[in-house]
């Protein structure tokens, strides 16, 4: 079995062809009305990268049910089970937030300084797709907050953002370790959760709730 997926590599941030190295498929069959069923199809992948040899378990999904867009790439919803590393869904990014995140992907375990660095961009450019151009990250980043883009927290999520920056960008004798950056990952992921990743997911949840009670209402229409 030879077959290749282009993924981005958990491990070393390459995004290039992986080995499937095996693949088991699940398909559970609801029945609807008309003895019709439903396929719903779970996709469990093992790949190993050619450049760091590691590898990925990963999931992919999709059923009978849903409208699929031309073109629909079934990878761009999955998602890794293994490695279980904090790692934000890419795909939910815009375009130049996802490049600037991928680059500090790219030299995590290889520059830790580096790899802040990028991550401090990419707050950076979040702050330009927001809108917020004027002054240093942290004046930026507090407009973000004022206009409950960042969340409201107390502990100040934009002199954080910064300090973090500043000691990479700087060179000072600051050691980051690998546990320091997998930390600083885990705060820059809920950030952009939060940001492009939870209003999706809320609008998802509405139209579902939405579409129930319209089911809801002509189920009671019908009946009348
Ligand atoms: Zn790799």
């Amino acid at each position: 079995m030879s077959e290749k997926i282009i993924l981005t590599c958990p491990h070393c941030g390459n995004k290039t062809p992986l080995e499937l190295l095996n693949r088991f498929e699940k398909v559970t069959k609801v029945p609807l009305q008309f003895s019709e069923k439903a396929h719903f199809h779970d996709i469990f992948e093992v790949f190993e990268c050619p450049v760091c040899k590691g590898f990925q378990l990963f999931h992919t999904h999709w059923n009978t049910e849903e409208a699929y867009r031309e073109g629909f790439d079934i990878y761009e919803e999955g998602s890794v089970l293994f490695p279980t590393s904090e790692k934000v869904n890419l795909y939910s990014l815009p375009k130049n937030i996802k490049g600037a995140y991928e680059s500090a992907l790219k030299v995590k375990n290889i520059d830790n300084a580096v790899c802040v660095m990028a991550l401090r961009r990419t707050f950076e450019m979040v702050c330009k797709d927001k809108g917020a151009v004027n002054g240093q990250l942290h004046q930026k980043l507090n407009q973000l907050q004022q206009q409950g883009i960042l969340p409201p927290l107390k502990g100040d999520i934009s002199k954080v953002i910064k300090d973090f920056g500043n000691m990479a960008a700087h060179g000072d004798q600051v050691n980051f370790d690998k546990y320091m950056v997998e930390s600083m990952f885990r705060f820059t992921n809920k950030i952009l959760e939060y940001i492009y990743i939870l209003p999706r997911e809320m609008k998802r949840a509405r139209q579902e709730l939405e579409d129930l009670a319209e089911e809801a209402e002509s189920q009671a229409n019908a009946t009348n």
